[in-house]
């Protein structure tokens, strides 16, 4: 019988065991025990059970020795195209490398009958499987809907069942044209949601005119209440201090009682704000209780054009928000699409550039760096029972690292990756051996050294 060899195949209906793990905060190492697709126990790692081991361990071949190295919780990818994934150059490279030429070459390519459910599917299916090998076992797609046929939406609902056993997908109806700038686009985000999506998108500052803009808010969020679904919008994705969506967006939060149901994607606009404005927003932002997810290699490149020297960042003014206590997850946004020809689904290094551009290379948030991208995205995407403890998913990674800051500077590999318990990879840690030539001797080194 052939071996059966995708992800999440191998520790199917077994329980694991994960050996001498060191968890953030916590003196000495310890052993995880996992079962049923949930942490079991978490016991310092010297002490064997009174019953010699027998009651939650398991076969050795599924145990899994850490050997001093951190265990995170698995990544969570806040924010991504999936159905976009793979598409750069078709029919035509970004010349510009703005935003708005992305969205013109999004339209012509739907214009040309370039989108097939099963491309998209095999693409979108590919993107997940490279972000998995980096530890994302979570992720937030927005899928474009302004397709009266709904072609990605489709694609996407078959590919979450698909890969539910390695990757969770949350669904954001997201309609990439405008809900009004695109002839139909409310009806079809309202029937995106009525076929199963899970999350309410927009794209106000695409809107016609400012006040459609502020409309399609209230819409949108009115829909977000029929449905009982979350809400993240695109806000203000644009070089623009006088964009001003995300102040809406918090209004409409606090008025409907949506506190902690509502993401703002991007926010570049905040970049741009005079510090008076800035000051009256954030604490409305924080009586909204809105969450945020920030694309800091993305809008890198894709914000600041046209202005000469000093040539802005575009990038939101993500150490404001964390200082005033904001979740703020760093993502993705793309992987080889019109919009940025780069990403391999890589949490890590969002969380490099997103720390770099924000100014945030400083101890308190290097040693809790990882929350950017677990606990942060985890909160904005809802999930429940996630992290390190006992009853939680056994949703866990083993990081060829042993701190958050080492996993910043170094890129660790993904060593173990399990979701809801359920292995979807093991793979051994890189060696590397010197030439004798190199310091007159040979050194055998692990990457974690
Ligand atoms: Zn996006």
């Amino acid at each position: 019988m052939q071996a059966d060899r995708s992800p999440g195949a191998r520790g199917k209906g077994t329980a694991v065991q994960i050996r001498n793990a060191r968890l953030r905060g916590r003196e000495g190492l310890v052993d995880i025990a996992v079962g049923d697709g949930r942490i079991t126990s978490i016991r310092p790692a010297a002490v064997a059970p009174a019953d010699g081991g027998q009651s939650d361990r398991t076969t050795a071949s599924a145990d899994f020795d850490a050997a001093g190295r951190l265990v995170s919780p698995q990544f969570v990818e806040n924010h991504i195209h999936l159905d976009y994934a793979k598409t750069a150059g078709v029919p035509r490279d970004n010349a510009s490398g703005t935003l708005f030429e992305a969205i013109d070459i999004w339209r012509d390519r739907k214009a040309q009958g370039l989108q097939h459910h099963d491309r998209i599917k095999d693409n979108a299916r590919a993107a997940a499987l490279s972000a998995a090998s980096h530890g994302v076992g979570y992720v937030r797609t927005h899928v474009d809907v302004t397709d009266p046929d709904l072609t990605a939406f489709y694609a996407l609902r078959e590919l979450k069942e698909e890969i539910a056993a390695w990757c969770s997908l949350q669904i954001v109806a997201f309609p990439q044209n405008g809900i009004y700038a695109f002839d139909g686009g409310d009806a079809l985000v309202d029937r995106a949601l009525s076929e199963g999506a899970d999350v309410v998108g927009g794209i106000p500052h695409l809107e016609p005119s400012w006040s459609d803009g502020e409309r399609s808010v209230a819409f949108l969020f009115d829909l977000a209440e029929k449905h009982e679904a979350l809400v993240d919008i695109h806000c203000d994705e644009i070089d623009d201090p006088q964009s001003r969506f995300v102040d809406v967006m918090a209004a409409e939060a606090r008025a409907r009682g949506l506190h902690g149901r509502v993401t703002v994607s991007h926010a570049v606009a905040m970049a741009y704000y005079a510090p008076g404005y800035l000051a009256r927003l954030l604490p409305k932002l924080v009586e909204a209780d809105l969450g945020f997810a920030i694309a800091p290699n993305e809008n890198l490149q894709l914000q600041g054009r046209g202005f000469g020297p000093p040539t802005p960042r575009g990038v939101a003014p993500v150490r404001d928000l964390v200082e005033w206590g904001l979740p703020v997850a760093f993502c993705q946004d793309s992987m080889e699409d019109p919009w940025y020809p780069m990403g391999a689904g890589d949490p890590v290094r969002n969380l490099d550039a997103g720390l770099h551009v924000a100014h945030l290379l400083t101890t308190d948030h290097l040693d809790a760096a990882l929350d950017f991208i677990t606990v942060s995205p985890a909160r904005n995407l809802g999930l429940e029972d996630y992290g390190i403890r006992e009853g939680a998913h056994a949703d866990l990674l083993v990081l060829d690292a042993q701190t958050d800051r080492e996993v910043v500077r170094e890129h660790p590999d993904v060593l173990l990756s399990l979701h809801r318990g359920v292995e979807v990879f093991r793979q051994e840690p890189r060696t590397r051996t010197w030439s004798t030539q190199v310091g007159n001797t040979t050194v055998e080194e692990r990457t974690e050294s």
